[in-house]
């Protein structure tokens, strides 16, 4: 849906020949283009290569639920400081979006009207409304809503209550990546599309292999996510699942007022295997997730989707027709699928890795990444200039990712684990470093 009602950009070229730069950059996904954005700001004269298997846009970040959310996934705050820190980062982040848009002049849609999480109990509905309280306390925008100030939102069936942020809301990712892919352009960043990375002989210059030429570079930049592990890199750190996802034909907006939406750019459940969606401007109704049934684990970390996953089209649908059984007739204009990079933990990590101190990474966002890849390019740009500090207390510096085992073993455990989890409630392990609030 959001290639379809993306600006039409020529290819860019594939990458044909032998070339020296100071950075290569592999992937243009949020992650890879903004880390190119803020690399080519701070460095003008250092080369930098982004080399991208398919077109800019093509992984997650031209795929996903548009969501820009705060938080880091995976990680529970229990204290003020740390929740504002937290807040305060993906805050910049959100206004980033904003300003290079603005500072650039290129169109982008940034539907900044908030998202709503929604409970579906009473018992997690007290919950929420406990914690929303209590950030609301800590001076942060956030919002527990029920009844006629729900419904004024999201007349969702089954929605008990749902905690909202104001400050968030609704990004197509593709006129962000198209907008910063002009700029990168115009500053002399080359950016070849349909060059697959197909090896890397890693040292204190890698030489990046694709099947029309190499790239040989002292510094490495994994923009990747969930196709890590394919290039040999966090092999049992990161775990691709795909996610997969419809959309409505454009209805005009008073329409979905009647059918339950209103005054909201997105809204996502409180299930491990979270349903999530989000109503375009003009007026197309996207849903994905929702329980087992909308995502795929293909054995051996698969990056392609084997076959057409009608099944789990028709699964998301019937989730879709739970929450909004008056909308079931309106007609599904666009399927597609799109791969994450799952951690054990969901805490996504930032870093410098290689015996070279070389390969600067950012991954595992775990269906949270729209503002944390974005953020990702501030953090990895300060980390290639070996400015660490401000970046020290976050919890994804750094983070240490593993323990997902090898086949056969992750295939068995994966199956065994979402079975098990498939229908019950999201659960937050606490990953911050302050110790737990006592019960
Ligand atoms: C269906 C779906 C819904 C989502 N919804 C939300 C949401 O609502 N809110 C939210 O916050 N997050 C959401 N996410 C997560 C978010 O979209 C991602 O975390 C984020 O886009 C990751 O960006 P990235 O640049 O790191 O990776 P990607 O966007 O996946 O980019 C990686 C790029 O690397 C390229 N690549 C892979 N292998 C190679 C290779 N060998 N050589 C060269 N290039 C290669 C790929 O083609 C791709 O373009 C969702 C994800 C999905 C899939």
């Amino acid at each position: 849906m959001w290639a379809a009602t993306a600006q039409t950009l020529e290819p860019l070229p594939s990458l044909k020949a032998d070339v020296r730069a100071d950075i290569v950059i592999i992937g243009a996904g949020f992650t890879g283009l903004s880390t190119a954005y803020h690399l080519s700001s701070r460095f003008p004269d250092r080369k930098i290569v982004v080399l991208e298997a398919k077109r800019v846009g093509n992984g997650a970040s031209g795929r996903n639920g548009g969501m820009a959310l705060h938080w880091i996934n995976g990680v529970e705050v229990r204290d003020p400081e740390r929740a504002r820190r937290l807040y305060a980062v993906t805050t910049e982040t959100l206004k980033w979006i904003a300003e290079v848009a603005e500072k650039h002049q290129f169109p982008l849609r940034f539907r900044k009207n908030g998202c709503l999480e929604i409970v579906t109990n009473q018992e997690r509905a007290e919950e929420a409304q406990k914690k929303a309280e209590t950030l609301a306390s800590w001076g942060l925008p956030i919002q527990f809503l029920q009844g006629a100030g729900l419904a004024e939102k999201l007349r969702a069936k089954g929605a008990v209550g749902g905690t909202f942020d104001p400050t968030t809301g609704q990004l197509h990712g593709l006129d962000l990546l198209h907008g910063l892919r002009g700029v990168l352009l115009s500053r002399g960043v080359d950016i070849f599309e349909g060059s697959p990375v197909v090896s890397i002989d890693e040292g204190r210059d890698h030489v990046v292999t694709t099947p029309g030429g190499t790239v040989t570079a002292p510094a490495m930049v994994l923009g990747t996510n969930g196709y890590t592990p394919s290039l040999g890199y966090f092999r049992s750190g990161v775990m691709p699942l795909h996610s997969h996802c419809i959309a409505t034909e454009p209805l005009p907006l008073e329409r979905w007022r009647e059918l339950g939406w209103g005054d909201v750019s997105s809204f996502s459940d409180d299930m491990d295997r979270i349903a999530y969606a989000s109503l375009t401007e003009d007026g197309r109704l996207l849903f994905g997730g929702g329980g087992n049934g909308a995502y795929s684990y293909y054995y051996g970390s698969r990056t392609s989707v084997p076959t057409s996953p009608d099944a789990q089209y028709a699964f998301v649908k019937g989730i879709l027709d739970r929450y909004f059984p008056d909308a079931a007739d309106v007609r599904i204009a666009q399927q597609w699928t799109g791969t994450l990079g799952i951690t054990l933990s969901r805490v996504c990590s930032m870093g410098v890795t290689g015996e070279h101190k070389n390969v600067f990474y950012a991954l595992g966002y775990s269906g949270h990444g729209v503002v944390l890849a974005n953020m990702a390019g501030r953090v990895l740009c300060d980390l290639y200039a070996d400015h660490h500090d401000p970046w020290l207390d976050m919890p994804f510096y750094q983070a240490r990712l593993g323990g997902i085992p090898p086949e056969p073993l992750r295939w068995i455990g994966y199956n065994a684990f979402t079975r098990l989890t498939g229908r019950s409630p999201r659960r937050y392990e606490a990953h911050d470093k302050l110790p737990k609030k006592p019960r």
